[in-house]
């Protein structure tokens, strides 16, 4: 299809990842001629180096814990032994297979993919790989990078999330800097194929942002779980001898590992980009400002995804350009709402939540009924595990709207989907009240707290 002025695209996105390919083959869908350009493999953090391989690994991991809980049940587990390298080679061929599938996706919809570093020549023209091309628009999907802190040692020594999905053996002893998303579940991957795994945070509790009663709970059941805690400490310095890595904590306290993991947050991938060059307005962390039409300072830019650093996720990067692709190619003009999003962190057990913790709640609402219950799942009744589930509900005292659902323990992410559309249609209490549970199952716990915390 020709295209209008003399561009030789209606759209150039940079980046294939989550974002970048849904908002492509639906603007192709509508008729755009589309161009993607992509320096590394198409499906960006989250197939390649992100979500995908690592819930792989988290359910490899997660074996170790049933083996241990099916001998309650009677299973007589004889001797047995993980095989990394064999889950390292299965988990890559399934990433090469979704790889491919997002090469499909794109070329059926009819959008071209140009493999090479893109970078901004002005308000409508790309470089890539040694010509320029135009377009009478440009979406920048480029995503996030990790971060790594600025320590001595820690840049030569220390891997990312991106090089730990790749290890091909697994390390014996593991430090890992950082108690957000990616740390809890990488402790949990490390820890449940058996190296002693370390975490080290500044915090006091893990999981800073999230609510305090689940933030103390996760803390309590990852040392139940075997991982050493290392809270409110920093890592002052790291060297490395004969494949032993020394890390300095402010207290003087030295860890040695085999491996060292930074997981100290993202940053937007941004870099070489040339957005200086067209003027684009970015954040302190380099983020690009968007609007809520994700139009960036620069007319004919646009920005979805991590590298707007709005919510990291990549279903909201998926929402993000898909409502850019029907508003601009499709006759659709629409936004997408960035409330009450639900997340979960893989950890070992995992945690779900959405809305608001207890914290933020009350600072917006004022006073909260809490309702919360702590128990053993049933299943471990049997396997002995200490460990407990908890799951607790934020209701706003006056108008009785729930305004935030959180819990830790088994199955809690599947279960948080369909809490998220109860708090998302804006329910109330009454109306979980009203539901009728399905026993035996922890999720009913949510439709049956009838006893306000503290009263
Ligand atoms: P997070 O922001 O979740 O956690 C960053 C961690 O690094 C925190 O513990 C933080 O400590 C610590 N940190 C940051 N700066 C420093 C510093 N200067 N010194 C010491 N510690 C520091 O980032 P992640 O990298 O874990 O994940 C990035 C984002 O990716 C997440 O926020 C999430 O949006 C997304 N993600 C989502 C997943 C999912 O949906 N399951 C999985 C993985 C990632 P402090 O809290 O004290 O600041």
């Amino acid at each position: 299809m020709a295209t209008s002025h003399s561009y030789d695209y209606d759209l150039i996105v940079l980046g294939a990842g989550s974002g970048g390919v849904r908002a492509a083959r639906i603007s192709a869908t509508h008729g755009a001629k589309v161009c993607v350009v992509e320096a590394d493999r198409p499906g960006g953090t989250c197939v390649i180096r992100g979500c995908v391989p690592k819930k792989l690994l988290v359910y490899g991991a997660s074996f170790a814990a049933e083996k241990e809980d099916a001998a309650g049940f009677g299973w007589q587990v004889g001797d047995s032994y993980h095989d990394f390298a064999s889950l390292i080679a299965s988990k890559d061929a399934e990433i090469a297979r979704l790889e491919k599938i997002y090469r499909n996706l794109l070329a059926q919809a009819g959008a071209s993919l140009i493999e090479g570093y893109g970078r901004l020549k002005s308000a409508h023209e790309v470089e890539v790989a040694g010509k320029v091309i135009s377009a009478e628009r440009i979406l920048i999907a480029t995503g996030g990078t990790p971060q790594m802190i600025d320590v001595p040692g820690m840049n030569e020594f220390a891997i990312t999330s991106d090089e730990a999905l790749d290890l091909k053996t697994l390390p014996e002893t593991v430090v890992i800097y950082g108690s957000g998303y990616i740390a809890l579940e990488f402790a949990g991957i490390f820890n449940g194929f058996g190296a002693e795994t370390h975490l080290v945070y500044r915090g006091e509790l893990p999981l800073r942002g999230f609510d305090e009663d689940v933030r103390t709970h996760i803390a309590t059941a990852l040392e139940e779980r075997g991982i050493i805690l290392h809270s409110g400490h920093t890592i002052k310095s790291i060297t490395k001898t004969d494949n032993v890595c020394s890390v300095t904590l402010d207290n003087g306290e030295i860890i040695e590992c085999t491996q060292i993991m930074a997981a100290t947050g993202r940053v937007p991938n941004v870099s070489h980009l040339g957005l200086e060059h067209v003027g684009v307005a970015q954040q302190k962390n380099g983020a690009i400002i968007v609007d809520e039409h994700s139009a960036s300072s620069v007319e004919s830019i646009y920005a979805v995804g991590d590298v707007t650093d709005r919510i990291n996720l990549t279903p909201v990067a998926i929402a993000e350009g898909h409502a850019f692709a029907d508003s601009m190619f499709g006759q659709n003009i629409r936004t997408i709402s960035h409330d009450n999003v639900a997340s979960a962190v893989f950890s070992q057990p995992p945690i779900a939540s959405v809305g608001l913790s207890e914290q933020a709640a009350a600072q917006k609402y004022g006073t909260l009924d809490i309702y919360e219950s702590q128990f053993r799942a049933m299943k471990n009744t049997l396997s002995g595990r200490a460990e407990k589930t908890y799951m607790k509900l934020v209701v706003e005292a006056g108008t009785q709207i729930v305004r935030g659902v959180h819990m830790m323990g088994p199955d809690s992410a599947e279960i948080m989907q369909g809490m998220a559309i109860a708090v998302k249609m804006g329910a109330k209490k009454a109306d979980f009240d009203a539901v009728i549970g399905i026993h035996p199952t922890a999720a009913e716990e949510f439709v049956t707290m009838r006893t306000k915390r503290n009263s």
